[in-house]
This record gives C-alpha cells, structure tokens and sequence, in this order.
C-alpha cells in the first residue's frame, strides 16, 4: 500500500471522530485497512500506557514518549504528526513509502482520540537533555 495524501485525510477524518464522540477504542473498518497490524500494535501500547506527553517545567514545551511493545520496552521520542526516532518510520513510512506512519504514531493518535495519555512532569533541563539524544 502506498502512503498517500488521501490516505491521511481518510484517516485524520477518522481520528476526529473518536476523539468527538470518546468511543473509545472500537475501530471503524476503515482504520484496520489504512493501517493494518500496526493498529492493533498500537492498541497494546496504548493499553499498557505506553503513550506519555512529558512536560518542562516551568516552559510548559512538550515531547510525546511512546514505548515500544517488544522486550527491551524501548521508548522512542515521537512527533506524531511527522516524526518518530524508531526504525520502522525510517524504513517503512520516510525510505519505502509504505506506510502512513509508524506503530507509535498510531498509538499516539488513539491515546490522544480516546483521552488514554499518560502526562509526565519533567525540568526544561530534562526536557532539554532528551531533545539532545535525538
Ligand atoms: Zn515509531
């Protein structure tokens, strides 16, 4: 499947909807085609809480972390309208094409869509010290 400009208003179009009507996480059709396995990947992150917005303080700027589902629980610092630092939006979404967006971003939009953040107090200097590992 290619990634297209269609496909993403297809699916922004969807995400209102939940976040609108708060149905939780009972997916429209459309969702498990634009997506696929990803979606329900992304369904046990966000079940796990594993989608945190983690905040400076006192500047209020924020970062989302969302953690990875495999062993080694990696957390990968997510910017979900363009941006993740994992493998799969490197390969899948930016070098191939392939896909919309990664499993994290996924898991970002349904967390957001369904009120299923978890929000994280952290300094601006902590802040400033996760932006310097990417
Ligand atoms: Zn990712």
């Amino acid at each position: 499947m290619a990634a297209s400009s269609a496909s993403t208003a297809v699916a922004d179009s969807i995400w209102r909807e939940i976040k609108s009507s708060r149905s939780g996480l009972i997916f429209p059709l459309p969702l498990h085609l634009l997506f696929g396995k990803n979606l329900e990947r992304a369904t046990i992150i966000v079940d796990e809480g594993g989608v945190q917005k983690h905040t400076g303080n006192p500047s209020g700027r924020f970062i989302f972390k969302v953690v990875g589902n495999s062993k080694k629980k990696t957390k990968y610092i997510c910017f979900p309208e363009h941006f993740c630092t994992c493998y799969s939006f490197f390969h899948d979404v930016v070098s191939k094409g392939e896909q919309l967006c990664c499993k994290h971003q996924i898991a970002f939009k349904l967390a957001e869509a369904a009120g299923m953040c978890k929000e994280v107090s952290i300094t601006d200097e902590k802040l400033a010290e996760i932006l310097s590992e990417i």
